[in-house]
């Protein structure tokens, strides 16, 4: 019952956040949401927020659910804590991995859990190296990632991604992680085709393959629909063309489904969505709606065959963590028992798409994508051209996502791309709103541009 401005320089004080200039925040405060019910945020002061991110890309089935308080409340009075170390399970993981592998498509029949989806793409890059270690291979070792890709900020996920302001600080990439360029056509595609430009840039894995020898690749890694990168939606030929080149050489195929799994793209997995096969699924986020920290990988019968028959070294305490497996598990029960991927699939999601490509619209919108409940919007000076803002980076996304949240709508920015993922239980009411706001933002980022 500390007044704001209190906790705020408490927070300042001794709270160091992550992915934010902390000193900043000793002046302006950080925002602090007390409580959150559906879409709807409530901060410190009693404003109510639309909340378009799901927290970070998470609360799919939206804040508040009480089945998920109670099942947690009665797994921490069953069993609080067992680890699946050294031959011992406990039953809310073998129902969560019984679960998974039911949804999973294909032949991903086996889970190893983590905390996160850091974790769990640490945990990737061993398995996938062991796997072909154990096959007699180990020079199969590299693993080919994406520029501007996010999969984690652990040394090992953080040097999967692709980002330049983090490979900067603290030694990444470590050695053997190779990047190509991603499938931005917007951003970088000038004059070209998009489908062909999608195509070049997929045969840019076959490039790299062919330079390094196949004999060294391990896996490419990639998200679906690139997420924190912007929301970065590929040409239809992207996707068809890196499984053909996969499959051609090899290459384990690991799709990090982080952001887009458990119905954010309108199907349980993106890799349904977008026609891919792969080989290992990064899963986290979702899996809990964010309710409590749980990733794992869900990976073939294929490469569990080989690992399993091998000692292999690695495990969390938190791996299979009862509570959280618990809370998953209730967590899809109520995805699947509300048809909420079927929703956004056939209902909300394309009601969302209709207001979300009308901002298109809007002067200072180059383009306006989204598939199922993941859209950004590409802010530019000039629509024909495709044009970028020429003062830094981000100052245009930067103050568009300032206007939202005054205006009660959490948006991301990623440089000038405005992003979204709200919560899969959205209704079409709070759709307009959140339409409304982010065009009323819109217009006030766009004056402030002109001052
Ligand atoms: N992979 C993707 C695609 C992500 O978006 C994220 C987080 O945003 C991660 C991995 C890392 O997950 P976590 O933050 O749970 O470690």
């Amino acid at each position: 019952h500390m007044p704001t401005a209190e906790l705020q320089a408490l927070d300042a004080a001794h709270h160091m956040h992550p992915f934010t200039n902390n000193n900043e925040l000793e002046q302006k405060g950080a925002r602090i949401i007390t409580r959150a019910k559906g879409v709807t945020l409530t901060d410190s002061e009693g404003n109510q927020i639309l909340d378009a991110m799901g927290g970070l890309w998470c609360v799919n089935i939206g804040y508040g659910r009480e089945e998920l308080a109670e099942v947690a409340a009665r797994q921490m009075r069953e069993l609080p804590f067992y680890n699946t170390f050294f031959q011992t399970t406990h039953v809310p993981v073998i129902a969560l991995s019984a679960k998974l592998a039911e949804l999973a498509p294909g032949d991903l029949n086996h889970v190893f859990y983590a905390s996160s989806g850091s974790e769990a793409n640490d945990t990737n890059i061993r398995m996938v190296r062991t796997y072909w270690a154990e096959m007699g291979q180990p020079e199969r070792k590299v693993i080919i990632s994406r520029k501007n890709a996010y999969h984690g900020s652990s040394v090992g996920s953080g040097s999967l991604g692709g980002m330049s302001g983090m490979h900067a600080q603290g030694g990444m990439p470590i050695p053997d992680i190779h990047h190509i360029d991603q499938p931005y056509w917007y951003g970088e595609g000038g004059d070209s085709d998009p489908e062909e430009f999608g195509l070049a840039r997929a045969r840019q894995l076959e490039e790299k393959i062919e330079e390094l020898g196949a004999h060294c690749v391990a896996a490419f890694i990639a998200e679906p629909i690139q997420g924190a990168g912007g929301v970065i939606i590929p040409p239809d030929s992207y996707w068809p063309e890196i499984q053909r080149i996969c499959d051609k050489y090899g290459v384990l195929l690991i799709a990090d489904e982080v952001i887009c799994g458990f119905g954010r793209t309108g199907n349980w997995f993106g890799s349904q969505t977008l026609n891919i096969r792969p080989d290992i699924m990064t899963i986290a986020k979702g899996l809990s709606s964010g309710y409590a920290p749980i990733g794992g990988s869900i990976v073939s019968d294929k490469i569990a065959e080989v690992i399993n028959a091998c000692e292999f070294n690695h495990g969390y305490t938190y791996s299979g963590h009862p509570v959280s497996c618990a809370v998953a598990l209730e967590n899809l029960r109520i995805l699947e028992e509300e048809k909420i991927v079927e929703r956004v699939a056939q209902d909300t999601g394309p009601y969302l798409k209709e207001k979300w490509q009308a901002l298109a619209d809007h002067p200072l919108v180059g383009e306006a994508r989204i598939v199922g409940m993941m859209g950004s919007l590409a802010l530019t000076p000039h629509k024909e051209s495709r044009a970028k803002f020429a003062a830094d980076a981000g100052t245009a996304g930067y103050i568009c996502r300032e206007r939202c949240f005054a205006n009660s709508l959490v948006m991301r920015h990623v440089g000038d791309r405005m992003i979204i993922s709200p919560p899969l239980v959205i209704t079409k009411e709070e759709i307009d709103t959140l339409a409304e706001r982010a065009w009323a933002s819109l217009d006030q980022a766009a004056a402030k541009l002109k001052e």
